[in-house]
This record gives structure tokens, sequence and C-alpha cells, in this order.
């Protein structure tokens, strides 16, 4: 190929250059490696689907980019003879081009790298344009002959490494996922392939053996269609891979969010959103998998997994046809079969999947006998659908369970009393200890911005249980008569804290504690108040009472004397939740309370429903107009807070939009970074 016939005797045929065309088969050189560079990035993000397989869609990209840009800039290239394709030699040519750039993004996408790697890589790219390029000149099939000039020849292959080797070191120095430097990275990129081309065109000498008619026109190597048609290919191919990596992409996020990587099967965010869209009917049987821990401390998480699986593919073979399986924790499989009448088949299913489970399992080498149990419950028991997920759990929960490997059913006499009765009957101890704590949720003053007061809101990390929500076991104390002595150790624990916040030196205007049903008008409440606020020696201005219009509405005349009491010491009396009751406006009027406190459902649809913020607009107006302090709660967006601080009136903001309630080192800690 480099070898130069004897020049006697033969015509060399000179090139011309279209310019527009050369200018095209940049920019798609530059946009080929846009999309490769964009693909490339999936290899970083995305567990789900193999690193390799985003490489190689990458490379295919890129190969094809490369592909096209030399077809294109052939066809700008014009000689005065006739030329053709071989088709087969036209296709392969692709193919090292993608090799060579797989292995580039491989090293490339390597986490420690050295400037050898660099260099590596350079000249693998290099070579990938390279080869592409010759391999694609030998695929021309023209009456003319040809011969390379060496220097040009190896200054293509070298020019095409050493800008590959640039653009790399930029890609992996700087931030590679910042828009700018993706377009640098592509352009260089882009001048790589141009310049390794017309290089290389320019190394190689076309002729004929002895003369040709002078009259000759130069024309294009292509013609126009096959111009057209190769950048319709090239550029549909381009966006058609950048458009499945997104949708591969969007695919991968949707079965990283609702997928268990692990076994495959839908995640809790999927059973919950299943279960809610079905009907009342169905069986749901969990499957607990005790002391997994143990095997993972002892054998390491690798070894876990390999558990979990086996587990879950023993569940998958022996489940019934009509059931689903979910991964809904760690240790914890949920099947769930929403046909009524196959209940009797998954407890059989499951049955057989424990006695499977019984038998040691032979993990890398290890025998290990798995302690396991199965809760079931049936739609029969049920009114609302969640209550399926519930009665299995409280099965899970109740302390004779034991896990020998049975199934064991719901039954509402023992296992919703038994939740209730260790609620009432743990209580006393969690006050005792630090199972019980408060924490602290701020009001922020939308003018100023700066903190106005602080909700002391319960909570409680059961032992057994985990955290537990006040949603979930105050109706229960509630109801048990409890609530009582858990306000008056709220109340005192509350006086205990504001003289710590008062000795660190954060400034509030009070501290609210939610007062119960009708605790509000009992005798014991105001004495423990006023005995505490005398033990810790705190100003009664510091304490505001929440109470909902739920509570008061029964005995509205004993209420307003209540308030009256109250505000006489100087406890302030704001009233909760407004809204979501009875509202009776009469009465309003009649309270001397000094604060509203608005629920957070008048705040859920704004902005964006007019219907909505014009209520609240309405609300806030006739709070105001009442003479009322007005507080917004649930405010959780910008979008929200904006809203509600362009009226006129600047309320009281409590949300997660300036802060969840917090513990009392948490907001310590929220309070310095403000100031
Ligand atoms: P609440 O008195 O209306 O308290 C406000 C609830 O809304 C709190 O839930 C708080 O965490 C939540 N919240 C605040 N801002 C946002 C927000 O921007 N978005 C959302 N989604 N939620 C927000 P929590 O702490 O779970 O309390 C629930 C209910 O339990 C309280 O509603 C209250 O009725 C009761 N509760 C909590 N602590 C006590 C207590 O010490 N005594 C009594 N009697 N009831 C309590
Ligand atoms: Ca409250
Ligand atoms: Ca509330």
């Amino acid at each position: 190929m480099f070898s130069k016939p004897d020049l006697q005797g033969i015509t060399t045929l000179e090139g011309e250059y279209s310019i527009p065309i050369v200018i095209l088969s940049i920019i798609i050189a530059c946009v080929a490696s846009y999309t490769a560079l964009f693909m490339n990035e999936r290899v970083k993000q995305n567990i789900f689907f193999n690193k390799y397989f985003w490489m190689f869609l990458a490379s295919i990209a890129m190969g094809l980019g490369i592909w096209s840009m030399h077809f294109i800039g052939m066809s700008a290239f014009m000689l005065p003879i006739p030329m053709n394709y071989n088709l087969i030699l036209t296709i392969i040519s692709i193919f090292p081009a993608v090799f060579a750039f797989f292995m580039a993004f491989y090293f490339a996408n390597k986490t420690s790298k050295t400037n050898w790697h660099f260099i590596c890589i350079g000249i693998l790219m290099g070579l990938g344009i390279s080869s592409m390029h010759y391999v694609g000149m030998a695929a021309m099939e023209m009456e003319a002959k040809y011969y390379y000039k060496p220097w040009p020849f190896f200054s293509s292959i070298v020019i095409a490494s050493g800008v590959s080797y640039i653009a790399i070191l930029i890609f992996s120095k700087l931030q590679s996922e910042s828009q700018p430097i993706k377009l640098i990275v592509s352009i260089l990129m882009g001048l790589a392939i141009s310049s390794m081309h017309y290089v290389g065109m320019s190394a190689v000498v076309f002729y004929v053996e002895g003369s040709i008619q002078s009259n000759l026109h130069h024309m294009h190597i292509m013609n126009m269609t096959s111009l057209i048609v190769i950048i319709t290919i090239g550029i549909f191919c381009l966006f058609f891979f950048a458009g499945l990596t997104s949708l591969l992409g969007r695919y991968a996020d949707y079965r990283l969010n609702y997928f268990d990587a692990l076994t495959r099967f839908p995640n809790q965010r999927q059973f919950e959103k299943h279960l809610k869209s079905m009907k009342v009917s169905g069986s749901l049987a969990i499957l607990h998998i005790d002391q997994l821990e143990k095997w993972i401390s002892a054998y390491g998480y690798s070894f876990g997994d390999k558990i979990i699986k086996i587990i879950g593919e023993f569940v998958q073979s022996l489940k019934t046809n009509t059931s689903r399986v979910y991964r809904i924790e760690a240790n914890r499989f949920a099947i769930l079969d929403s046909k009524e009448q196959h209940s009797e088949s998954l407890k059989a299913s499951i049955e057989s999947i424990l006695k499977k489970l019984k038998n040691p399992l032979i993990i890398d080498n290890h025998r290990i006998k798995l302690d396991a149990v199965c809760a079931i419950s049936h739609s029969d028991d049920i009114k609302r659908i969640e209550e399926l997920f519930s009665n299995s759990m409280a099965v899970l929960q109740h302390p004779s369970i034991q896990y020998d490997h049975q199934v064991i059913e719901y039954d509402s006499k023992i296992h919703t009393f038994n939740l209730e009765r260790r609620i009432i009957e743990d209580i006393d101890f969690a006050m005792e200890n630090q199972d019980l704590f408060l924490v602290f949720q701020p009001k922020v003053w939308s003018k100023t911005k700066e903190l106005s007061g602080l909700e002391a809101l319960i909570r409680w990390n059961h032992p057994k249980f985990g955290m537990i929500s006040p949603g979930l076991f105050i109706p229960i104390l509630e109801e048990q008569g409890k609530i009582y002595d858990v306000t008056d150790w709220v109340v005192e624990k509350v006086c205990q804290q504001i003289v710590l916040f008062i000795e660190e030196g954060i400034h509030f205007s009070h501290v609210s504690i939610n007062i119960p049903g009708s605790y509000i008008t009992s005798p014991r409440l105001i004495n423990v108040i006023k005995e505490n606020l005398l033990k810790y020696n705190i100003d009664s201005r510091l304490i505001e009472l929440e109470i909902t219009e739920t509570s008061v509405i029964h005995d509205i005349e004993n209420a307003i004397t209540a308030v009256s009491k109250f505000k006489e010491i100087g406890v302030s009396v704001a009233l909760d939740d407004f809204g979501t009751g009875m509202s009776s406006l009469s009465y309003l009027k009649k309270m001397p309370i000094s604060t509203i406190k608005i629920d957070k459902s008048f705040v859920d649809g704004v902005p964006t429903s007019e219907k909505d913020s014009a209520v609240l607009k309405a609300i806030i107006t006739l709070c105001y107009s009442l003479n009322f302090k007005v507080v917004i709660e649930g405010v959780e967006t910008k979008e929200q807070f904006e809203f509600i601080t362009s009226f006129t009136e600047a309320p009281h903001i409590q949300g997660y939009y300036f802060s969840k309630p917090l513990k009392v080192n948490e907001l310590k800690g929220w309070n310095q970074a403000r100031v």
C-alpha cells in the first residue's frame, strides 16, 4: 500500500473538496461524540443494567458516528473518475471502531487512572478511528489505483491518538458531568475524527495507468442520493441510540425505585402501591426470616444476600400462580393474593415454603439452619385494605411469636387486643426511660423568618415495635384513659427543656403542648401546669396549649371558662387543626384563644389549585379580622411559602419547608445554622 508505482506511464488524479459537505462531516463527528459521552455517563449513574451494556451502546454510537463522518467526508471529495463501494467491506469497517471504543470506554471508566492509562486510551481511540477510515478506504472500488504516502499516513494516526488523548484527559480531570465540559470534549473528539480523516486523505495518491481524457469533470465520489442516505442512517442511528439510552435509563430508574435489586421482586414501595389500589379482597402472607443478622455478622453481607436469594427462589417456585411476591424488608417477603377464594391454596403454598426452609441450607460450604415464620391475614377480617398489612404485622409482633416454621393466621381476638394492651402496659416504662421523648418543631414568622415558637411533639421508640407514630398510640392512650398521665409528663418535660433552651441562648416566644380531648377543662391540668411553672421558675407566657375544635365542641361553655382561666395565669391557648372539625364560627368569637392553627389540608393544594388558594386566603383573612394570631401548618414547599407571604398579613409558618420536628441536639444545630 505504500509502494509507489513507477511514475512514468501513470497519471495522478487530483481530488477536490466540497467545503459545505466537509463542514457537515465535522459536525456529524462532534454530534456522535456527544451522544457517546451521554451514553457513557450511564455507566456511573446506573447500577441496574450492566455497565458493559452502556459501554457497548456508547461504542456503537461512536462507531456509527465515525462511520457516517467518514462516508460524508468521502462524498465531499471529488475525483475525475467514477467510484463505488464494496458493501461488505463498508459494513465491516464499522467494527474495528466499535471494538476500539469499547476498550477505550472500559479503561476510561476504571477508577484508578495514571497518565499511562490516558495514553493507552488515546492510542486505542486513535487506532479505532484510523482503522475505520482505512478499512473504509479499502472498500472503494474504482478504475483508479492508489498508494499511501507514509508520513501523512502515520501522522493521521498520531494526530487522532493525540487529540483523543487530550479530549479524554479533559473529560476525566475536569468535572465530566458539566455540560460545557461535555461540549468541549465532544468538539475535540469530533476534531480528532475529522482531522484523522482529512490528514489520512492527504496521504493517499490516486492514479491511473496511462493517461485519461483531459475533459473529465471532477465528480463526487458518491452521488447526492447516497449522501442523503448515509446522513439519514447516521443521524437516525444516533437519535435511536440516544433515545434508547434515555428510555432504558428511565426503565432502570423505575426498576431501582420499585424493585429489589437482589431478588428482582417488587419492593415495599410497589407493595404499598399495589395494596392501596386493590379492592378489599384477598390474603396477605408475610414471611419473616429471623436472626438473619446472625449469619451476616458471621459470614458477611454477600452471604446474607445468598440466603435471601435462595429463599426468594423457593418462594417464587412454590407460590400460587395468582399471588405476587414482594421483598418488603431485608428479612421479610410479602406474598399477596387478591383472590379471596385462594386463601387456602396460598396457605398451603406457604406451608410448603416453610417446610423447605426447615431443612438446612448449604451455602459456601456452610451448613445453616434458618428460623422462619409466616403470618397470614384474610380480607374477611378487615374493612380497609391496609388492614391486611397491619393485621399480618400484628401477628409478627405478638409476644408469643416463635420462629418455628409455622403459618400463623391473624386472629382479631388475640392480635388486636395485644397491640393495644402492649401500648397501655408499656407506656409507664416508656415514660421512665428514654423510650418516650419529645421533639420540637420550629414555627417561623414569615415576615422576619425568625424562630417564633416551638411545638412539642411526642415520639416513642418502642423496644419491640421500633418507632411508633403518635397517630397510632395517642388514640389508644386516649381511649384507655392513659393520655392524662402522658400529658402531665409532656408538661414537665417541656418545662425542663425550656430552662435548658434558655441556658443555650435559643430565643423563642413560646413552646406549645398538645392537650388531648377534654383535658383542657379538667382542674387537674391547670394545677399541673401551675406546679411545673413554679417548680422550674418559668414565665407562664412561654407556654402555649393547643386544643382541637373537635375536643371542645361538645362542651363549649366549659371550654370557654377553662381557656379564660389559662389566659388569666398568662398561658395562651391555640386552636389546632382549624378547619378539619365541625367548624362553627359562632364559638370562635367567644373563645378567648390567641392563635388559630390552620390545618395542613388547606395548604396541600396551594398554589396549584385556584380554589384551594382562594379558600386559604379567605380563612387567613377571616382569622385576622377576628384578631387571632395565625399559624399555618404543613407548609412544605417554597411555592406554598411564597404564595402565603404574598398577602399583606404575615402569618407564622410551621412545616417541613423550614424544618421537620427536631430532637433537642438537632434543634440547636438548626438554630445555630440560621444565626
Ligand atoms: P398535630 O398537633 O397537628 O402536629 C402536627 C403534625 O404534623 C406532626 O406530626 C408534625 O410532624 C406534622 N407536620 C408538621 N409539618 C409538616 C409538614 O410540612 N408536612 C407533613 N406531612 N407533616 C407535617 P406528628 O408529630 O406525627 O404528630 C401527629 C399528631 O399526633 C399531632 O398532630 C398531634 O395531634 C398528636 N401528638 C403529637 N404529640 C403529641 C403530644 O405530646 N400530646 C398529644 N396529646 N398529642 C400529640
Ligand atoms: Ca398540634
Ligand atoms: Ca395540627
